[in-house]
């Protein structure tokens, strides 16, 4: 296989959950664009369909969406069997849905510590384990886990977001351990600041502007669409030797830490 074929995804299969914007968008994107079929999710069918209609735009062959919360067990299991049936087998899983929530930690209502839970972390063991499913009954899969460069660190008001990033790291690491000698590869990508809705009220203040552009060494914030190499390399046969790692997409803001 020659270097550029190695990266080539025509005729594999991804899911990528919360890809209607952001982060989950712009991977979708590049791996369209390597050559994917790509199913994107979200709960809101009206703005999947206009994130499918973009791919289309930009001259994605093959795009479907499938709307679906990832925090629900039987949704997911629903989907991911309509999808396999009706649509084909998923080769490539990318759990990236997620969501913030900021206040000092005192002020978090036990709810909100579970949905950001549930959203971040569980929803990454019920697809995953429902999409492992097939991969190792077929022997072949590439799972992506979204985990952040808070899976290291502290920062004001936002430990359980980051307690959610930390176990996703670690569950990353277990889901290799257990479904490597099936034939699937599964690691994380760990973003720094990325421009997206999630961090839409930081983007608006300047004094947070300033700490982002003075902590990142390369001096900005990140934009989604640069996660997209890094989820390619892991998507693809570039990386069958890579399995249980975490890659920093990040400016270098985790050298500095
Ligand atoms: P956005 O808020 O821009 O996008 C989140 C996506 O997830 C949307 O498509 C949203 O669609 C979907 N989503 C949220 N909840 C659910 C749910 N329960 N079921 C299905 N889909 C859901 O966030 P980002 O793109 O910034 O974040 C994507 C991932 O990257 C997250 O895991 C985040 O933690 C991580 N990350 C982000 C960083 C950043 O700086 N932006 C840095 C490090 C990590 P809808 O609401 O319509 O369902």
């Amino acid at each position: 296989m020659d270097s550029i074929s190695l990266f080539n995804l025509g005729g594999k299969r991804a899911l990528v959950t919360g890809s209607s914007r952001g982060i989950g968008f712009g991977i979708a994107a590049a791996l369209a664009g390597a050559g994917a079929e790509v199913i994107l999710n979200g709960r809101d069918p009206a703005a999947l369909g206009d994130a499918a209609s973009r791919l289309a735009d930009d001259g994605a062959l093959n795009v479907k969406a499938l709307a679906f919360d990832v925090t629900s067990e039987d949704s997911v299991e629903d989907a991911i069997a309509h999808a396999e049936t009706e649509i084909g087998p998923i080769d490539i899983l990318v759990n990236n849905a997620g969501m913030q929530h900021r206040a000092p930690l005192e002020e978090w209502p036990l709810e909100k510590f579970r949905q950001v839970i549930d959203t971040n972390l569980t929803s990454a063991f019920i697809v995953g384990r429902a999409v492992a499913r097939g991969m190792i009954a077929r022997r072949h899969g590439k799972i992506i886990n979204i985990c952040s460069v808070m899976s290291n660190l502290a920062r004001p008001s936002i430990a359980p977001y980051a307690a959610s990033k930390a176990a996703i790291a670690n569950l990353t690491r277990g889901m290799a351990v257990d479904w490597s000698k099936h034939g699937l590869n599964v690691n994380g990508i760990a973003p720094g600041y990325i421009r997206t809705e999630l961090n839409e009220a930081l983007l608006k203040n300047q004094e947070f502007n300033s700490w982002v552009e003075k902590r990142t060494p390369m001096g900005r914030w990140g934009d989604p669409a640069e996660l997209g190499g890094a989820a390619i390399f892991l998507a693809s046969e570039a990386s069958t030797f890579v399995n249980g790692h975490i890659l920093y997409v990040d400016g270098a803001f985790t050298a500095t830490v």
